[in-house]
This record gives C-alpha cells, sequence and structure tokens, in this order.
C-alpha cells in the first residue's frame, strides 16, 4: 500500500534529500568537533562506527571487526582510516564532501599502527562512546602514552543541543510514528496476541518512512504493568488497557519514540482514574519545558501530580531521556540533574503509572524553543477506546 508513494518521494525528493543532508551533517562540524575537544582537555577524539562517528561526518559505518575510525586532533588536520573494502561506501557518505583524508588499509596492515603513527603524541584520546572493548585495548596497546576517555566529554554538548536542521529531522520522526500510533486501533482486537499486534506495527513503522523499527512495545492487560514488556503470545481480552511505545529510525538517522494507551472496551473503573491524573502530569511536565529550567525540574512536575493522587511509588521510572541519532542520550530528565534545558534540547516525557494488574503510560518528544517548547508528537493522549464490548 505504501510502495507507490514511497517511490513518488525517492524520485522527487533526491536532490532535496542531498540538500537536507548536507544540513543536517555540515562540513563545519569537524572543526567544531575538534574545538570541542580541545576545550575538553583532549589532544583527539577516535570515533568509531557509531553514532559519535555519523554525527560528525554524516558516515553511517558498520559496525564490524574491521577498524574504520576518524582521528580527529584538537590541533592538526583529521584523517579517517577505513578498510579498502568500505572506502567506496566511506566516500558516498557526506564525509565524501568534506575534503578529509581518508587512509585506506589493507587486510594484512595494523590500521591501529597507522592510527597511531599518523597522530603523533598525545596525551590523551576521547573514544566514541560506544567503541567495542576490542578496539579500545588495540588502543591503548598503540598509544600507550594516552590516556583515555569519552568523546562525550567533548561531543555531548553538541550533539544535545540539536540545530534547526536536526530539530526538523525530529519533527518528520515524529510525524512518521504519529501515524502509526493513528493506525493501532485498527489492529487491536479480542483475540489476537501482542506478538502478532506489533507484527503488524512494526511493518507499518518501516512502512511509514523508517529504515528500520528500533523497538516496538506492546504490553496488555497485567502485561501493561511491566514498562519494558515484551510482546507475548498473550491474547487481548474485552477490558484491556493497552500500552503501545514504539519508535524507528529514519532515513536521516534521527529517531522517533512515542507511547499512546489504548483500551479494548471499557477498562477497569481505577484505570480510568489514573489515567486522566498521568495525562496532566504529562502535560505540566511538557508545560515546565523552557530554556533555564533544570531537567529535574521537568522531572518534579510530572510527579506532583502523580505523587499526590497517591500513585508516586508506582512511577518507577524518570520521566524522560534526549533522543537525536540515539533514542536515549544525553539531557536525561531525572532527579539530580540540574542541568538547565537550552533551546534545541530534545528529550521524551512519558511518566508512567504502573499499579498492576495494569499500568500507563503517556509520551511525547518535546524541543526546548527560544521561549518555551515544541511537542513532535500530535496524536491524541486521549484513551483511545476500540470495540471489544
Ligand atoms: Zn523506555
Ligand atoms: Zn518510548
Ligand atoms: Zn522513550
Amino acid at each position: 500500500m505504501h510502495f507507490p508513494r514511497m517511490d513518488q518521494a525517492v524520485s522527487v525528493g533526491s536532490a532535496h534529500a542531498v540538500a537536507a543532508l548536507t544540513e543536517l551533517y555540515p562540513a563545519e562540524r569537524l572543526r567544531q568537533a575538534a574545538d570541542a575537544a580541545g576545550a575538553a582537555g583532549l589532544g583527539a577524539l577516535l570515533l568509531t562506527p557509531g553514532p559519535d562517528l555519523r554525527y560528525v561526518t554524516g558516515y553511517d559505518a558498520q559496525q564490524l571487526e574491521r577498524l574504520t575510525c576518524l582521528a580527529l586532533p584538537a590541533n592538526g588536520d583529521p584523517f579517517l582510516v577505513v578498510p579498502r573494502l568500505e572506502l567506496p561506501a566511506a566516500q558516498a557518505s557526506p564525509a565524501g564532501g568534506f575534503g578529509l583524508e581518508m587512509i585506506p588499509w589493507d587486510e594484512t596492515d595494523d590500521p591501529y599502527a597507522l592510527v597511531a603513527r599518523r597522530l603523533g603524541v598525545v596525551a590523551s584520546v576521547g573514544l566514541a562512546d560506544r567503541m567495542w572493548a576490542m578496539m579500545v585495548l588495540r588502543f591503548r596497546a598503540a598509544l600507550p602514552a594516552a590516556r583515555q576517555g569519552l568523546a562525550s566529554a567533548a561531543l555531548r554538548g553538541m550533539r544535545s543541543r540539536k540545530s534547526a536542521a536536526e530539530v526538523a529531522a525530529l519533527r518528520e520522526a515524529g510525524a512518521a510514528i504519529d501515524r502509526v500510533h493513528a493506525a493501532v486501533p485498527g489492529w487491536l482486537r479480542p483475540g489476537r496476541t501482542e506478538l502478532e499486534v506489533a507484527a503488524d506495527v512494526a511493518a507499518a513503522i518501516s512502512g511509514e518512512g523508517h529504515v528500520r523499527a528500533d523497538f516496538v512495545i506492546v504490553a496488555s492487560g497485567p502485561n501493561a504493568a511491566s514498562p519494558h514488556h515484551e510482546p507475548s503470545g498473550r491474547v487481548l481480552q474485552p477490558g484491556d488497557a493497552v500500552v503501545v511505545d514504539i519508535g524507528g529510525t529514519m532515513p536521516s538517522g534521527y529517531c522517533s519514540d512515542c507511547t499512546r494507551v489504548y483500551a479494548i472496551g471499557r477498562p477497569p473503573g481505577e484505570f480510568l482514574r489514573y489515567y486522566e491524573v498521568l495525562r496532566d502530569a504529562q502535560e505540566a511536565a511538557c508545560a515546565a519545558v523552557r530554556p533555564g529550567v533544570t531537567a529535574e525540574a521537568v522531572d518534579a512536575a510530572a510527579r506532583v501530580p502523580i505523587t499526590e493522587a497517591g500513585y508516586g511509588p508506582e512511577f518507577v521510572h524518570r520521566t524522560g531521556h534526549g533522543i537525536g541519532l540515539e533514542t536515549h542520550e544525553d539531557p536525561y530528565i531525572v532527579a539530580g540533574n540540574t542541568e538547565p534545558l537550552e533551546p534545541g534540547m530534545a528529550f521524551s516525557v512519558e511518566p508512567g503509572i504502573y499499579p498492576g494488574p495494569h499500568g500507563a503510560r503517556i509520551e511525547d518528544i518535546v524541543v526546548c524553543t527560544g521561549r518555551g517548547h515544541e511537542r513532535l508528537n500530535h496524536v491524541t493522549r486521549e484513551l483511545v477506546v476500540v470495540g471489544g464490548g
């Protein structure tokens, strides 16, 4: 059903897509990341495939045992060491237009020694947060004089303050996952299993423009009391409340994440009472978002109405997490995080109440703007009741 529309989008939109990629992954980010490394007291960043490398270069490299590594000295020219068979892919990425030196290595070369030789003496290196341990240890051996730290010491501030192009990419992801939620009621029928519903949802996540579904939580009846429930063979029944928490990654690299609650027929009276409390709490937390407010104040704003209604102990997780090239990244919306929000920060606001034998969570992605906030999910937050007697 979605194929004709997607074909059209590809043929009409490819020039636009290239322009959008250049805005999302600008060439000057290499220099900015190098400056941030220097400011963080790091001699160089070493970025292997993952979100840090993609953020700095636009290169969505595969994580493989063969080393691909961007070496980004605080002072000096960056270079990308890449297996020769991966070179065409690296050149085809936005990084291919950066004038970045790419150094291919052959199967019998030692790429770690190659990085060390080209980098010269540095006192410290910031390693991509998601670098594999085998690579961390090989770099320790190849650069014995360099203290190892995390690249996030340099990149966290940059990655958590999204550019206008990044916010646009998150907005596009939000619209895509909203379209999936809009279709969910059609898949919820008594007699179907959580797994059957989850398969429909996963197909729609791809069909609505994501390159992949990252997670699909369909938690019905008593399973809804488990916030990270894995879809099971449980058969949906009249009276079930169903928590559907879903997300995927868009071709841009940016992620979606949205939770809504559905009911099959009339859910228990207690559920209906605390669902209203939860909706108000989620509203209050979103309304609290503006520059200068701390992350923990947003968490507190969600917690107050829930605690006042007597469900404080049933709200068992933080209020939210940052989102961008990763579904979970800085800033975390949690007690103890006194970081003030700044324009461009994007994160989930997702309070939950899980008293059992049912539970609920409502989640939107919210961006801190110059004066307040913008929600990126707009599908109704009211309980959606589908047939079921
Ligand atoms: Zn979660
Ligand atoms: Zn979620
Ligand atoms: Zn989330």
